[in-house]
């Protein structure tokens, strides 16, 4: 009866004030939700709910708590938004669907129990628990004069999560890297890059981050990289990474072979570790597996991993490299191949035996060789045939979100490249779909819905020994095509045809996709030929545009 009497109370004011009263979810943002930070302070009051957008629903406008709301909030760094009247039916419903408004208790309680951390210290693991929550690779927090962004990267794209007040952003970045992080004895200083990693225990979960700063105009970046959990992840078969099945095929095959080297190539962030992951999850028992790596970022269970720390020569991945090879292995893992000397202790481990694995920064798999021979290593060495067994290239592409996808043929993106896209996939373009461009909530209305492996994966044969060894490599690639070998360039054109990639998405992996085949060479007449075409066409639309 008594909220009865408040409602009635509040649609008067309302009414008098020329206020909406938000009644039911409906009239919210679906993706807006209490804010956690704030949801314990809502419980001790009654009658007022802040959101994650700073709005604040309120069935007591005119209550002394709303102003005392503002001022809380701009006190602990958050942006108030506007205040809305609000029936007390909604507010009990929003706050009662909290998820885990025990759990925020229950941590608080654990914290204080630990440790006595600061307000600061918790607005931070509050920001990471979200992000990890939202299953997000990076967390850019960027403070500039007027406001500070916070932005989640998923699937490879960024979308914002929340506005606060710069002097939270300043003080948030501070007790990161002064508090948070393994050495934390520097102080942060917004006017030099630092870097630096950090182990947050959320509840009974270490998430461990890599911390970078740089100084901006106005301000500075923070960006926080989400390592992993430090737990037994789940680790992805190589067929759900969507390798082809010839791909698979030589992996398995590969992983089998008693010794030999297996080079896995991508640029940072290609899922090179994932991938190693799966490969090693498919070793037999049985077996010795060491893996290098820098640091350790998915846990696999079978296997002896050693962190390594780059900035100190006598554990670097070479010394460590080696030190393993004393260890009765029959796997070595040697996380990332950056010099000669991990170079060369990845061909010792090689031809002494073991099947060793590692990663190296090219642009294609046949460039693996190219890149080893700048570091030092003869192509005499590299066409033995105790050491190479198979080469793997890797990028990931942005898969389209399938709620809002829409045909290439609608999308308004793509209509001034409609005529390019006819002219290249003429059998498939009812097929192309595009990024969509309306709010969804599923994909943030980022457009994308995850990402896929696109590969290239070669079985180094005889044939393929002797091209090596004459550094041949142009003349391997032909060979290779003619045998049928896939380039990450056909697979990634592949799934255009199938509707799963965004043209211009794959564009930005591999290039300006043209029409003039790559075997056949470049036809200057021809590009001079639609370049004018294209001018002329815009000379069209302005004079028309002008009258
Ligand atoms: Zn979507």
């Amino acid at each position: 009866m008594e909220n009865d009497d408040q409602d009635r109370e509040l649609a008067r004011y309302a009414a008098a004030a020329k206020m909406k009263v938000f009644s039911s979810q409906a009239d919210l943002d679906p993706k807006d939700k209490p804010h956690p930070a704030l949801v314990e302070w809502c419980l001790q009051r009654d009658g007022i709910v802040v959101m994650q957008s700073g709005i604040i629903l309120t069935s007591n406008p005119t209550s002394r708590d709303v102003q005392n709301c503002k001022t809380m909030m701009i006190n602990q760094g958050l942006r108030p938004g506007r205040v809305c009247a609000a029936t007390t039916q909604l507010l009990s419903v929003l706050l009662a669907n909290v998820e885990g408004a025990e759990e925020i208790e229950d941590q608080q309680r654990v914290e204080k129990a630990s440790t006595e951390i600061s307000a600061q210290q918790k607005r931070l693991r509050i920001l990471v628990q979200e992000a990890v929550e939202a299953d997000v690779s990076d967390l850019h927090i960027e403070v500039r004069a007027d406001v500070a962004k916070i932005r989640f990267r998923k699937y490879g794209e960024l979308y914002l999560h929340a506005e606060w007040f710069p002097r939270l952003g300043r003080e948030l970045a501070s007790v990161a890297f002064n508090k948070e992080t393994d050495h934390a004895t520097a102080h942060f200083n917004p006017m030099v890059p630092q870097d630096a990693s950090m182990p947050l225990m959320l509840g009974t979960k270490e998430i461990r981050l890599r911390l970078a700063s740089m100084p901006a105009h106005g301000g500075f970046d923070v960006v926080m990289r989400i390592l992993g959990t430090g737990e037994e992840g789940t680790i992805p078969e190589l067929v759900q990474l969507v390798y082809t099945p010839e791909q698979v095929y030589i992996i398995r095959r590969a992983i089998q072979m008693p010794h030999g080297a297996v080079l896995l190539s991508g640029p940072t962030g290609s899922g090179k570790t994932t991938t190693l992951a799966s490969c090693m999850s498919m070793v037999r028992e049985t077996r010795k597996v060491y893996t290098i790596e820098d640091p350790v970022e998915k846990v696999v269970p079978t296997v002896t991993q050693v962190p390594v720390n780059t900035g100190k020569d006598d554990r670097s991945f070479a010394s460590f490299g080696k030190a393993a090879l004393r260890m009765d292995p029959d796997y070595i893992v040697l996380g990332e191949m950056r010099d000669e000397d991990t170079a060369n202790v990845m061909i010792r481990a090689a031809i002494t035996g073991h099947l060793v694995f590692s990663t190296i920064h090219t642009n294609s798999a046949p460039g693996i060789i190219t890149r080893l021979v700048d570091m030092g290593i003869s192509p005499v060495m590299l066409s033995d045939s105790n050491v190479l067994v198979c080469l793997i290239f890797q990028r990931l592409v942005a898969k389209l979100c399938d709620a809002c996808s829409v045909p290439v043929t609608q999308a308004p993106a793509h209509a001034e490249d409609l005529e390019r896209w006819r002219k290249i996939f003429p059998d498939h373009i009812d097929k192309l779909m595009a990024r969509g461009e309306t709010v969804c909530e599923k994909c943030h209305s980022t457009g994308v819905g995850g990402r896929t492996v696109v590969a290239e994966v070669i079985w180094v044969d005889e044939q393929g020994r002797s091209y090596i060894k004459n550094m041949e490599i142009l003349e391997w690639e032909k060979y290779l095509r003619k045998m049928g070998w896939q380039t990450y360039r056909d697979r990634t054109l592949e799934m255009v045809k199938e509707g799963t990639v965004d043209p211009f998405d794959a564009e930005t992996l591999v290039g300006e996709i043209s029409v003039y085949d790559e075997e056949t060479g470049f036809d200057y007449v021809q590009a001079r030929t639609s370049m004018e075409e294209e001018v002329a066409k815009k000379r069209a639309k302005d004079s028309s545009q002008d009258k």
